[in-house]
Protein backbone atom coordinates (compact mmCIF):
# COMPACT_ATOMS: atom_id res chain seq x y z
CA UNK A 1 0.00 0.00 0.00
CA UNK A 2 1.15 3.53 -0.76
CA UNK A 3 1.15 6.20 1.61
CA UNK A 4 1.97 9.61 0.77
CA UNK A 5 1.66 13.30 2.07
CA UNK A 6 1.53 15.62 0.06
CA UNK A 7 3.63 18.69 2.06
CA UNK A 8 3.75 21.84 -0.59
CA UNK A 9 6.46 21.11 -2.80
CA UNK A 10 8.41 18.73 -0.31
CA UNK A 11 9.46 15.78 -2.40
CA UNK A 12 12.01 13.24 -2.06
CA UNK A 13 15.02 14.06 -4.46
CA UNK A 14 17.32 11.48 -6.01
CA UNK A 15 20.46 12.10 -4.43
CA UNK A 16 22.51 13.43 -7.39
CA UNK A 17 26.86 14.14 -7.85
CA UNK A 18 26.59 17.64 -8.41
CA UNK A 19 29.98 19.55 -9.53
CA UNK A 20 29.33 21.68 -6.06
CA UNK A 21 29.02 18.56 -4.15
CA UNK A 22 32.15 17.27 -5.60
CA UNK A 23 34.23 20.02 -5.23
CA UNK A 24 32.80 19.87 -1.14
CA UNK A 25 34.05 16.21 -0.81
CA UNK A 26 37.27 17.33 -2.44
CA UNK A 27 38.02 20.08 0.07
CA UNK A 28 37.07 17.64 2.64
CA UNK A 29 39.33 14.94 1.75
CA UNK A 30 42.09 17.44 1.28
CA UNK A 31 41.71 18.63 4.97
CA UNK A 32 41.04 15.09 5.76
CA UNK A 33 45.04 13.79 4.62
CA UNK A 34 46.51 17.29 5.50
CA UNK A 35 45.03 16.51 8.76
CA UNK A 36 45.73 12.87 9.25
CA UNK A 37 49.39 13.16 8.90
CA UNK A 38 49.98 16.29 10.85
CA UNK A 39 48.15 14.38 13.57
CA UNK A 40 49.53 11.11 12.97
CA UNK A 41 53.51 12.80 13.39
CA UNK A 42 52.88 15.38 15.81
CA UNK A 43 51.22 12.09 18.19
CA UNK A 44 54.28 9.76 17.22
CA UNK A 45 56.65 12.95 17.72
CA UNK A 46 55.18 13.49 21.11
CA UNK A 47 55.17 10.05 21.97
CA UNK A 48 58.71 9.28 21.41
CA UNK A 49 60.88 12.15 21.38
CA UNK A 50 59.33 15.01 23.29
CA UNK A 51 57.42 13.31 26.60
CA UNK A 52 60.46 10.27 26.60
CA UNK A 53 62.76 13.51 27.02
CA UNK A 54 60.95 15.93 29.33
CA UNK A 55 58.85 13.77 31.69
CA UNK A 56 60.51 10.43 32.34
CA UNK A 57 64.32 10.58 31.24
CA UNK A 58 64.45 7.99 28.86
CA UNK A 59 65.50 7.06 25.54
CA UNK A 60 64.35 9.52 22.71
CA UNK A 61 63.70 7.57 19.65
CA UNK A 62 61.56 5.98 16.63
CA UNK A 63 59.55 2.80 18.21
CA UNK A 64 61.46 0.22 18.23
CA UNK A 65 58.39 -2.80 18.23
CA UNK A 66 55.40 -4.17 16.46
CA UNK A 67 56.24 -3.05 13.32
CA UNK A 68 58.69 -0.06 14.08
CA UNK A 69 59.50 2.21 10.97
CA UNK A 70 57.52 0.42 8.80
CA UNK A 71 54.42 1.84 9.84
CA UNK A 72 55.50 5.55 8.96
CA UNK A 73 56.16 3.66 5.59
CA UNK A 74 52.71 2.24 5.12
CA UNK A 75 50.67 5.07 6.22
CA UNK A 76 52.82 7.10 3.60
CA UNK A 77 52.36 4.60 0.86
CA UNK A 78 48.22 5.54 1.43
CA UNK A 79 49.04 9.11 0.64
CA UNK A 80 50.24 8.47 -3.32
CA UNK A 81 47.12 5.56 -3.34
CA UNK A 82 44.76 8.50 -2.23
CA UNK A 83 46.12 10.90 -5.06
CA UNK A 84 45.36 8.35 -7.56
CA UNK A 85 41.96 7.00 -6.49
CA UNK A 86 41.29 10.86 -6.67
CA UNK A 87 42.84 11.37 -10.46
CA UNK A 88 40.72 8.12 -11.13
CA UNK A 89 37.75 9.57 -9.97
CA UNK A 90 37.20 7.55 -6.69
CA UNK A 91 37.35 10.03 -4.79
CA UNK A 92 34.66 9.28 -2.16
CA UNK A 93 36.40 5.93 -1.68
CA UNK A 94 39.77 7.30 -0.13
CA UNK A 95 38.34 8.31 3.56
CA UNK A 96 37.12 4.20 3.49
CA UNK A 97 40.57 3.29 1.92
CA UNK A 98 42.26 5.61 5.17
CA UNK A 99 40.08 4.15 8.18
CA UNK A 100 40.31 0.60 6.96
CA UNK A 101 44.38 0.18 5.92
CA UNK A 102 44.80 2.19 9.13
CA UNK A 103 42.75 0.10 11.16
CA UNK A 104 44.45 -3.10 9.48
CA UNK A 105 48.45 -1.68 10.22
CA UNK A 106 47.31 -0.45 13.72
CA UNK A 107 45.87 -4.21 15.23
CA UNK A 108 48.77 -6.18 13.03
CA UNK A 109 50.89 -3.63 15.10
CA UNK A 110 49.39 -3.74 18.20
CA UNK A 111 49.07 -7.56 18.16
CA UNK A 112 52.76 -7.99 17.54
CA UNK A 113 53.73 -5.90 20.57
CA UNK A 114 51.63 -7.24 22.90
CA UNK A 115 50.60 -10.79 22.42
CA UNK A 116 52.87 -12.66 24.53
CA UNK A 117 53.79 -9.48 26.31
CA UNK A 118 52.99 -8.71 30.14
CA UNK A 119 52.64 -5.09 29.95
CA UNK A 120 49.49 -3.19 29.72
CA UNK A 121 48.04 -1.88 26.78
CA UNK A 122 48.61 1.65 26.42
CA UNK A 123 45.71 2.80 24.08
CA UNK A 124 45.01 3.47 20.57
CA UNK A 125 46.43 6.35 18.41
CA UNK A 126 45.07 10.07 18.53
CA UNK A 127 43.96 10.02 14.86
CA UNK A 128 41.28 7.85 15.65
CA UNK A 129 39.66 10.75 17.18
CA UNK A 130 40.35 12.47 13.74
CA UNK A 131 38.79 9.56 12.07
CA UNK A 132 35.12 10.18 14.46
CA UNK A 133 35.12 13.86 14.02
CA UNK A 134 35.48 14.48 10.69
CA UNK A 135 32.04 12.27 10.46
CA UNK A 136 29.91 15.55 10.52
CA UNK A 137 32.67 17.11 8.00
CA UNK A 138 32.21 14.21 5.34
CA UNK A 139 28.17 14.58 6.07
CA UNK A 140 28.09 10.77 5.74
CA UNK A 141 26.20 8.17 7.74
CA UNK A 142 27.68 5.54 5.71
CA UNK A 143 30.90 7.20 7.11
CA UNK A 144 29.81 7.52 10.51
CA UNK A 145 28.71 3.80 10.94
CA UNK A 146 31.73 2.87 9.42
CA UNK A 147 34.51 4.36 11.74
CA UNK A 148 32.16 4.17 14.76
CA UNK A 149 31.38 0.38 14.32
CA UNK A 150 34.88 -0.71 13.11
CA UNK A 151 36.90 1.33 16.03
CA UNK A 152 34.84 0.29 18.26
CA UNK A 153 34.97 -3.79 17.29
CA UNK A 154 38.74 -2.90 16.82
CA UNK A 155 38.73 -2.89 20.64
CA UNK A 156 35.82 -5.55 21.27
CA UNK A 157 38.13 -7.60 19.15
CA UNK A 158 41.68 -6.37 21.07
CA UNK A 159 40.07 -6.76 24.20
CA UNK A 160 39.02 -10.12 23.67
CA UNK A 161 42.70 -11.45 22.09
CA UNK A 162 44.72 -9.26 25.28
CA UNK A 163 42.33 -9.98 27.63
CA UNK A 164 43.11 -6.65 29.14
CA UNK A 165 40.49 -4.51 30.77
CA UNK A 166 42.15 -1.45 29.86
CA UNK A 167 40.70 -1.94 26.32
CA UNK A 168 37.62 -1.27 27.80
CA UNK A 169 38.36 2.27 28.61
CA UNK A 170 39.18 3.05 25.31
CA UNK A 171 35.80 1.26 23.88
CA UNK A 172 33.40 3.46 26.63
CA UNK A 173 35.49 6.65 24.72
CA UNK A 174 34.76 5.49 21.51
CA UNK A 175 31.43 5.24 22.12
CA UNK A 176 30.82 8.64 23.70
CA UNK A 177 32.62 10.43 20.90
CA UNK A 178 30.35 8.31 18.55
CA UNK A 179 27.43 9.78 19.79
CA UNK A 180 28.82 13.32 19.68
CA UNK A 181 29.52 13.07 16.39
CA UNK A 182 26.12 11.34 15.87
CA UNK A 183 24.51 14.07 17.23
CA UNK A 184 26.75 16.59 14.94
CA UNK A 185 26.03 14.90 11.76
CA UNK A 186 21.92 14.66 12.69
CA UNK A 187 22.33 18.46 13.00
CA UNK A 188 23.97 19.20 10.29
CA UNK A 189 21.95 16.49 8.09
CA UNK A 190 18.57 18.84 9.33
CA UNK A 191 20.41 21.99 8.52
CA UNK A 192 21.17 20.74 5.03
CA UNK A 193 17.82 19.08 4.05
CA UNK A 194 15.66 22.72 5.72
CA UNK A 195 18.40 24.53 3.29
CA UNK A 196 17.76 22.13 0.36
CA UNK A 197 13.87 22.13 0.73
CA UNK A 198 13.70 26.10 0.89
CA UNK A 199 15.76 26.50 -2.12
CA UNK A 200 13.49 23.86 -3.90
CA UNK A 201 10.41 26.25 -2.83
CA UNK A 202 12.06 28.92 -4.02
CA UNK A 203 12.64 27.42 -7.54
CA UNK A 204 9.31 26.08 -7.68
CA UNK A 205 7.92 29.51 -7.37
CA UNK A 206 10.08 31.22 -9.65
CA UNK A 207 9.24 28.56 -12.22
CA UNK A 208 5.21 28.65 -11.35
CA UNK A 209 5.26 32.25 -11.21
CA UNK A 210 6.71 32.27 -14.55
CA UNK A 211 4.19 30.39 -15.96
CA UNK A 212 1.62 31.53 -13.88
CA UNK A 213 1.92 34.93 -16.18
CA UNK A 214 1.64 33.62 -19.06
CA UNK A 215 -1.15 31.60 -18.32
CA UNK A 216 -2.86 34.27 -16.45
CA UNK A 217 -2.36 36.49 -19.37
CA UNK A 218 -3.68 34.36 -21.93
CA UNK A 219 -6.68 32.64 -19.47
CA UNK A 220 -7.83 35.93 -19.14
CA UNK A 221 -8.10 36.95 -22.64
CA UNK A 222 -9.90 33.21 -23.51
CA UNK A 223 -12.22 33.72 -20.64
CA UNK A 224 -14.01 36.88 -22.38
CA UNK A 225 -14.83 35.00 -25.73
CA UNK A 226 -15.35 31.53 -23.77
CA UNK A 227 -18.05 33.39 -22.08
CA UNK A 228 -19.93 34.97 -24.75
CA UNK A 229 -19.71 31.52 -26.73
CA UNK A 230 -21.29 29.73 -24.18
CA UNK A 231 -24.00 32.79 -23.77
CA UNK A 232 -24.61 32.55 -27.62
CA UNK A 233 -25.07 28.60 -27.38
CA UNK A 234 -27.32 28.83 -24.65
CA UNK A 235 -29.02 31.35 -26.44
CA UNK A 236 -29.76 29.55 -29.71
CA UNK A 237 -30.47 26.10 -27.82
CA UNK A 238 -33.75 28.09 -25.97
CA UNK A 239 -34.30 29.44 -29.67
CA UNK A 240 -34.06 26.18 -31.27
CA UNK A 241 -34.78 23.80 -28.68
CA UNK A 242 -35.74 20.47 -31.20
CA UNK A 243 -33.20 21.03 -33.67
CA UNK A 244 -29.60 20.01 -32.19
CA UNK A 245 -28.94 17.48 -29.89
CA UNK A 246 -24.84 18.41 -29.84
CA UNK A 247 -25.82 22.13 -28.31
CA UNK A 248 -25.93 20.26 -24.24
CA UNK A 249 -22.04 18.74 -25.30
CA UNK A 250 -21.29 22.32 -26.87
CA UNK A 251 -21.97 24.03 -22.94
CA UNK A 252 -20.08 20.96 -21.55
CA UNK A 253 -17.12 21.38 -23.84
CA UNK A 254 -16.99 24.98 -22.74
CA UNK A 255 -17.66 24.77 -19.35
CA UNK A 256 -14.48 22.17 -19.84
CA UNK A 257 -12.20 24.71 -21.11
CA UNK A 258 -13.76 27.07 -18.54
CA UNK A 259 -12.56 25.04 -15.66
CA UNK A 260 -8.83 24.06 -17.82
CA UNK A 261 -7.96 27.51 -17.94
CA UNK A 262 -9.26 28.35 -13.72
CA UNK A 263 -6.60 25.85 -13.19
CA UNK A 264 -4.52 27.67 -15.40
CA UNK A 265 -5.08 30.84 -14.07
CA UNK A 266 -3.99 29.60 -10.66
CA UNK A 267 -1.10 28.83 -11.06
CA UNK A 268 1.72 31.19 -9.55
CA UNK A 269 -0.90 33.72 -8.67
CA UNK A 270 -3.26 32.29 -6.06
CA UNK A 271 -6.73 33.94 -5.36
CA UNK A 272 -7.18 35.39 -2.42
CA UNK A 273 -8.75 33.27 0.16
CA UNK A 274 -12.25 34.97 1.12
CA UNK A 275 -13.06 32.95 4.49
CA UNK A 276 -16.54 32.86 5.74
CA UNK A 277 -18.85 29.84 7.17
CA UNK A 278 -20.12 27.56 5.04
CA UNK A 279 -21.96 24.10 5.07
CA UNK A 280 -19.14 21.20 4.70
CA UNK A 281 -22.42 19.23 3.34
CA UNK A 282 -23.60 21.99 0.93
CA UNK A 283 -20.49 22.21 -0.75
CA UNK A 284 -20.31 18.46 -1.49
CA UNK A 285 -23.59 18.04 -2.86
CA UNK A 286 -23.01 20.58 -4.79
CA UNK A 287 -19.78 19.43 -6.44
CA UNK A 288 -22.01 16.19 -6.67
CA UNK A 289 -24.56 17.22 -8.57
CA UNK A 290 -21.96 18.82 -11.13
CA UNK A 291 -20.70 15.18 -11.78
CA UNK A 292 -23.59 13.15 -11.74
CA UNK A 293 -23.83 13.14 -15.06
CA UNK A 294 -20.59 11.82 -15.77
CA UNK A 295 -20.81 9.23 -12.91
CA UNK A 296 -23.70 8.06 -14.46
CA UNK A 297 -23.13 7.69 -17.68
CA UNK A 298 -19.60 5.50 -16.30
CA UNK A 299 -22.07 3.31 -14.05
CA UNK A 300 -20.64 4.60 -10.91
CA UNK A 301 -22.37 5.29 -7.94
CA UNK A 302 -21.38 7.49 -4.64
CA UNK A 303 -22.52 6.64 -0.91
CA UNK A 304 -22.07 9.66 0.85
CA UNK A 305 -21.78 9.04 4.88
CA UNK A 306 -21.94 12.27 6.88
CA UNK A 307 -21.31 11.58 10.78
CA UNK A 308 -24.18 13.36 12.69
CA UNK A 309 -24.82 17.16 12.28
CA UNK A 310 -21.75 18.73 11.08
CA UNK A 311 -20.58 22.37 12.38
CA UNK A 312 -20.05 25.27 8.81
CA UNK A 313 -16.26 25.73 8.71
CA UNK A 314 -14.78 29.00 7.84
CA UNK A 315 -13.19 28.58 4.47
CA UNK A 316 -13.70 29.86 0.88
CA UNK A 317 -16.48 27.75 -0.44
CA UNK A 318 -15.90 28.50 -3.48
CA UNK A 319 -12.15 26.98 -3.45
CA UNK A 320 -13.57 24.02 -1.61
CA UNK A 321 -16.04 23.76 -4.02
CA UNK A 322 -12.88 23.36 -6.46
CA UNK A 323 -10.68 20.98 -4.46
CA UNK A 324 -13.92 18.47 -3.98
CA UNK A 325 -14.85 18.84 -7.94
CA UNK A 326 -11.05 17.74 -8.86
CA UNK A 327 -11.14 14.93 -5.96
CA UNK A 328 -14.85 13.32 -7.19
CA UNK A 329 -13.53 14.06 -10.66
CA UNK A 330 -10.38 12.18 -10.44
CA UNK A 331 -12.30 9.18 -8.18
CA UNK A 332 -14.52 9.02 -11.55
CA UNK A 333 -11.99 9.43 -14.42
CA UNK A 334 -10.04 6.18 -12.66
CA UNK A 335 -12.81 4.27 -12.90
CA UNK A 336 -14.19 4.29 -16.34
CA UNK A 337 -15.46 1.02 -16.14
CA UNK A 338 -18.05 1.83 -13.29
CA UNK A 339 -17.85 0.73 -9.38
CA UNK A 340 -18.38 2.87 -5.84
CA UNK A 341 -17.11 6.44 -4.48
CA UNK A 342 -17.86 6.39 -0.92
CA UNK A 343 -17.53 9.81 0.70
CA UNK A 344 -17.08 9.96 4.18
CA UNK A 345 -17.48 13.18 6.60
CA UNK A 346 -16.71 13.48 9.84
CA UNK A 347 -15.32 15.91 12.45
CA UNK A 348 -12.29 14.42 14.06
CA UNK A 349 -10.01 15.79 17.34
CA UNK A 350 -12.85 18.46 18.01
CA UNK A 351 -11.66 21.20 15.64
CA UNK A 352 -10.89 19.45 12.44
CA UNK A 353 -13.16 18.20 9.33
CA UNK A 354 -12.58 15.21 7.92
CA UNK A 355 -13.15 14.39 4.40
CA UNK A 356 -12.30 11.30 2.78
CA UNK A 357 -13.00 10.20 -1.13
CA UNK A 358 -12.55 6.48 -1.69
CA UNK A 359 -12.72 5.03 -5.40
CA UNK A 360 -12.31 1.18 -6.90
CA UNK A 361 -10.12 2.65 -9.98
CA UNK A 362 -7.00 1.89 -11.29
CA UNK A 363 -4.97 3.17 -8.05
CA UNK A 364 -1.65 5.22 -8.37
CA UNK A 365 1.85 3.62 -9.39
CA UNK A 366 4.66 3.76 -7.15
CA UNK A 367 6.84 5.34 -10.06
CA UNK A 368 3.96 8.46 -9.59
CA UNK A 369 2.90 9.02 -6.15
CA UNK A 370 6.43 11.39 -5.77
CA UNK A 371 4.68 13.48 -8.95
CA UNK A 372 1.59 13.94 -7.76
CA UNK A 373 0.76 17.73 -7.09
CA UNK A 374 3.40 18.77 -9.85
CA UNK A 375 2.53 21.17 -12.20
CA UNK A 376 1.12 19.59 -15.43
CA UNK A 377 1.69 16.02 -14.34
CA UNK A 378 -1.39 13.58 -15.66
CA UNK A 379 -1.15 10.19 -16.98
CA UNK A 380 -4.13 10.68 -18.88
CA UNK A 381 -4.34 11.00 -22.30
CA UNK A 382 -6.71 14.62 -21.95
CA UNK A 383 -5.46 15.16 -18.61
CA UNK A 384 -4.22 18.58 -17.59
CA UNK A 385 -2.14 17.46 -14.85
CA UNK A 386 -3.43 20.52 -13.24
CA UNK A 387 -6.18 19.41 -10.60
CA UNK A 388 -3.88 18.27 -7.71
CA UNK A 389 -2.32 21.05 -7.52
CA UNK A 390 -4.30 23.47 -7.57
CA UNK A 391 -6.44 21.29 -4.67
CA UNK A 392 -2.87 21.46 -2.61
CA UNK A 393 -2.35 24.50 -2.98
CA UNK A 394 -6.18 25.41 -1.46
CA UNK A 395 -5.56 23.33 0.91
CA UNK A 396 -2.44 24.47 2.46
CA UNK A 397 -4.04 28.15 1.92
CA UNK A 398 -6.61 26.75 4.42
CA UNK A 399 -3.99 25.49 7.04
CA UNK A 400 -5.24 21.49 6.03
CA UNK A 401 -4.07 18.31 5.02
CA UNK A 402 -4.11 16.22 1.85
CA UNK A 403 -3.10 12.65 2.23
CA UNK A 404 -3.24 9.86 -0.71
CA UNK A 405 -3.53 6.39 0.14
CA UNK A 406 -3.58 4.27 -3.26
CA UNK A 407 -3.12 0.69 -4.22
CA UNK A 408 -3.04 -0.40 -7.79
CA UNK A 409 -6.09 -1.59 -8.50
CA UNK A 410 -7.47 -1.66 -5.97
CA UNK A 411 -8.74 1.71 -5.79
CA UNK A 412 -7.25 5.17 -4.36
CA UNK A 413 -8.31 7.19 -1.34
CA UNK A 414 -7.98 10.72 -0.67
CA UNK A 415 -8.10 12.49 2.78
CA UNK A 416 -8.54 16.24 3.26
CA UNK A 417 -8.22 16.84 7.03
CA UNK A 418 -9.33 21.37 7.50
CA UNK A 419 -9.30 23.03 11.00
CA UNK A 420 -13.05 23.91 11.50
CA UNK A 421 -11.76 27.31 12.96
CA UNK A 422 -9.40 29.42 11.01
CA UNK A 423 -6.87 30.63 12.73
CA UNK A 424 -4.47 33.13 11.07
P1 LIG B 1 -5.37 15.24 -14.22
O1 LIG B 1 -6.62 14.72 -13.57
O2 LIG B 1 -5.65 16.34 -15.19
O3 LIG B 1 -4.50 14.16 -14.79
P2 LIG B 1 -4.59 15.78 -11.52
O4 LIG B 1 -3.61 16.73 -10.93
O5 LIG B 1 -5.99 15.86 -11.04
O6 LIG B 1 -4.51 15.95 -13.08
O7 LIG B 1 -4.07 14.32 -11.28
C1 LIG B 1 -2.74 13.98 -11.61
C2 LIG B 1 -2.57 12.48 -11.77
O8 LIG B 1 -2.75 11.84 -10.51
C3 LIG B 1 -3.60 11.82 -12.65
O9 LIG B 1 -3.22 11.91 -14.01
C4 LIG B 1 -3.60 10.40 -12.16
O10 LIG B 1 -2.56 9.65 -12.71
C5 LIG B 1 -3.31 10.54 -10.67
N1 LIG B 1 -4.54 10.45 -9.86
C6 LIG B 1 -5.12 11.46 -9.18
N2 LIG B 1 -6.20 11.02 -8.50
C7 LIG B 1 -6.33 9.69 -8.79
C8 LIG B 1 -7.25 8.67 -8.41
N3 LIG B 1 -8.29 8.91 -7.61
N4 LIG B 1 -7.03 7.40 -8.88
C9 LIG B 1 -5.98 7.15 -9.68
N5 LIG B 1 -5.07 8.08 -10.10
C10 LIG B 1 -5.23 9.33 -9.64
MG1 LIG C 1 -7.78 15.72 -12.20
Amino acid sequence: MNYIYIRGSNKMKECIKSPQLILEEKKAVKLFLWLFYIVYFSFDILAYYLLPNTLKNEKIGNPQEGLGNWIYVLIMILLPISIWMIKKGNLYLVKYVYIYCYLLIDVINTLIIYIGNPKHYMGGHIVEVLFVLFCPIFVSKKYFWTVSLSLIGKYIVLGLILRDPQVFISIVIYLILSAISNVMLTRFYSYIKSLTSIHDELLKKEKLAVIGQMAAAIGHEIRNPLSSLKGFTQLQQERYPNTNDFYPIMIQEIDRINSIVNDLMYIGKPRAVKFEKASIEEIIAYTLSITQQQAEIQGITVETTMAGPLPPIDCDSNQLKQVFLNLIKNAIEAMPDGGCIKINVKVVEKQKMYISIQDEGCGIKDENILNLGEPFFTTKEDGTGLGLMVTNQIIKEHLGKLNIKSEVEKGTKVEVILPIIHRK
